[in-house]
């Protein structure tokens, strides 16, 4: 898979993809992560990516012209298969989603800043929009960092143990149950028997029943599903 990220802050990008498993998927070179700068596409005197909102109002909005030259770039040396805007009111993400991008090649993040995007890209040099929750950020690049690892851990080869993405939450519709690990009693606090069991069938079994309760209390919304 390959991500390319435009923003007008590239040092907002580099410790996300440095650092643990994602600097991990690639060194592995399962996935090639290229962040763009938007100034190197503006052609103005001060190579200012944004300006005056027309009708007015307050705050500045990201001109269309270095975003169009840096799109068009990018989809002259491949297809993409989605070209997508970190934006507020955008399909809120969820693990679904985050599966359905992990299936795919090449992807384009645009990170918007100030009051966002001149709408004529959104028109016609978007393909999707994706927003990380109902709240407003200063900037796409956290919520491009959001996506991105997301995507990244659910690629083949990258945790290092393939079925744990499949354990974690949202992937069978529940939550995932409580884990533990040595010591199995500490400050006279103790490990649920069941899991010093050894017995694997019981052990299942109540984590699926843990999965279910913590689901019915914390979000009952995706048993009605
Ligand atoms: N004026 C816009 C907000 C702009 S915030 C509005 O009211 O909708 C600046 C940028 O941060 C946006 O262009 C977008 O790229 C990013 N951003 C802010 N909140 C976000 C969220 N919840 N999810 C994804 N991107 C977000």
């Amino acid at each position: 898979m390959r991500i390319d990220i435009i923003t007008v802050l590239p040092r907002l990008l580099e410790s996300p993809f440095n650092d643990s498993i994602l600097k991990r998927a690639q060194d592995k070179g399962l996935v090639t992560v290229k962040v763009h700068d938007l100034r190197e596409y503006a052609h103005n005197k001060h190579r200012s990516t944004d300006d005056y909102a027309f009708g007015g109002g307050a705050g500045m909005v990201m001109t269309i012209e270095p975003i169009h030259l840096c799109i068009q770039k990018l989809k002259e040396e491949r297809t993409y298969d989605e070209v997508i805007y970190m934006s507020p009111d955008g399909e809120m993400l969820t693990q679904s989603i985050s599966n359905q991008i992990s299936l795919q090649q090449n992807l384009i993040l645009l990170c918007g800043h100030y009051k966002g995007v001149d709408e004529r890209v959104r028109e016609h040099l978007i393909t999707r929009e994706i927003s990380i929750g109902d709240y407003v950020l200063s900037g796409g690049e956290l919520a491009a960092a959001v996506l991105a690892d997301s995507v990244i851990r659910l690629l083949p080869g990258v945790l290092s143990d393939e079925t744990s993405a499949l354990t974690d939450s949202f992937q069978d519709g529940l939550v995932a149950p409580p884990v533990y690990t040595r010591p199995a009693e500490y400050n006279g606090w103790k490990v649920p028997d069941v899991l010093l069991s050894g017995h694997s069938g019981k052990i299942e079994e109540w984590k699926h029943d843990q999965a279910l309760e913590r689901t019915r209390k914390r979000r009952p919304g995706l048993l009605k599903l």
